[in-house]
């Protein structure tokens, strides 16, 4: 018997990237959905995701792709391989969204913008049947184990035959997902990892001047160096110290290292295309009695953010050796003294570990309920990856309602 027969009512709680996804795929299986969501309209993290392009996927091959996951690689790989990078860029175009891939290999839609995408699925939700049930804040079970709602008129119960949990991270709480859920499902029994930001900035002791005159440049074409690990790409230099994609791509060691040591080291290198000694030879080539200021930038372009950087890095007696000079271009030390909160970050580090959810990801202390998106315990760096493990996990945690609705087992 299917759930289409059976017609089943499903409770997705959650109405991000996850939580439709679940809806669109428990619909297609024919059960009967309503999305519950605390905020007065749904996807409003995925349209913030939007004012920054909408990076939905990456086009790297699975292998490296799924590499990007760490520690939750095994976990996610057979689920990311069952909604993969080519199923997702499918799915959006068939919601008239064509996408491109970038010059860093990162997929978007062509109109940049999550709003005409989230608009045509919802249409295509509704056509389906799904019933969208904002303002409806979730507070956890009663001792019935209904679930519990606040809404503008009061406290409502429900009781589904099945759960998704699609509740997302902690960053940008203003934007519904504040993380308030991980006392709820400790409370139940459930492993919460410690949620921590990630793909944030950190905190760089500036001097007053690069502090005033040089927050928001950016810092393009550079390599960052943490511990092994060496990341091209750019930075921008902020109020409080660094941040963008490079910066990300490092966060997660830079957290932990932060975390352990109570400051972390990483090295700028200014200009990675060009060896040391190609760039002392150009700094020898200009008269010995110009300002070291005025040979950096005749030389090798400096900006004022690139010369003050290195004289924040190596301190304000620089080098006149073009060799030692080079060298202090090739890797200028930032002591990073703490990551930005959680509330700045893009995602969310931790969540409901692995260990507590079964190969559906369906919560081994509560049957019947199953978690998706960013509130399992996975991090990823920038470039596709947040998105993509989110709709992935998403679908997957529908398969597993439906599967164990088509055997008769309701909650
Ligand atoms: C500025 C910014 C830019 C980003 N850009 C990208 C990008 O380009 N590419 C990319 O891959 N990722 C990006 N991300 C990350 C991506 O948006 C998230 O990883 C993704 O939205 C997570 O999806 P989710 O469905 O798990 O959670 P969310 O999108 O956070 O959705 C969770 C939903 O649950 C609701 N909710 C939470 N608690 C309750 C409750 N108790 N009761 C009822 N409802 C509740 C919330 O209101 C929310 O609607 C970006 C994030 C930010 C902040």
């Amino acid at each position: 018997m299917t759930a289409a027969k059976l017609r089943r009512h499903v409770a997705v709680v959650g109405g991000g990237p996850a939580g439709l996804m679940a809806a669109e795929v428990l619909a297609e299986g024919g059960a009967s959905v309503t999305v519950y969501d605390r905020m007065p309209s749904v996807g409003r993290k995925f349209l913030m995701a939007g004012r920054g392009g909408l990076n939905l996927t990456h086009s790297e091959p699975l292998e490296p792709f799924l590499a990007r996951y760490g520690e939750a690689a095994g976990r996610l790989a057979p689920l990311i391989e069952a909604l993969p990078p080519s199923a997702l860029i499918a799915w959006a175009e068939g919601l008239t969204q064509e996408t491109f891939v970038g010059s860093s290999g990162r997929v978007f839609p062509k109109t940049l913008k999550a709003s005409p995408l989230l608009r045509a699925w919802l249409a295509r939700l509704r056509e389906l049947g799904v019933e969208l049930r904002p303002r409806h804040d979730w507070l956890g079970w009663d001792a019935k184990g209904t679930l519990r709602f606040r809404t503008t008129e009061g406290e409502t119960a429900v009781s589904p035959d099945a759960t998704v949990l699609a509740l997302g991270g902690a960053s940008w709480p203003k934007l519904g997902s504040t993380g308030d859920w991980a006392d709820v499902l400790e409370k139940s029994g459930v492993a919460v990892s410690p949620l921590k930001p990630a793909n944030a900035g950190f905190d760089v002791a500036w001097s007053d001047l690069v502090r005033d005159r040089f927050a928001g440049q950016p810092l393009k074409g550079v390599a960052l160096t943490f511990g092994r690990v060496r990341v091209r790409g750019e930075a921008m230099v902020t109020r409080h110290g660094l941040e963008g994609g490079a910066v990300y791509a490092l966060s997660a060691a830079l957290r932990d290292a932060i975390a352990a040591q109570g400051s972390a080291k990483l090295w700028i290198d200014l200009r990675p295309d060009a060896r040391a000694e190609e760039l002392a030879a150009k700094l020898a080539q200009q008269p010995a009695h110009q300002s070291l200021t005025n040979r950096l930038r005749k030389a090798l372009h400096m900006t004022p953010l690139e010369t003050n950087l290195l004289r924040e890095a190596h301190g304000k007696d620089l080098p006149s050796d073009p060799a030692a000079l080079a060298q202090a271009i090739k890797g200028a030390p930032l002591t990073l003294t703490g990551m930005r909160p959680i509330e700045r970050a893009i995602s969310t580090a931790g969540g409901v570990a692995f260990g507590s959810v079964d190969e559906n990801l369906m919560l081994t202390v509560r049957p019947g309920v199953f978690v998706a998106g960013e509130m399992l315990d996975w991090e990823a760096p920038t470039g596709g990856y947040l998105l993509q493990a989110s709709f992935a996990t998403g679908a997957a945690a529908a398969k597993g309602v439906l599967r164990r609705l088509e055997t008769g087992v309701v909650q």
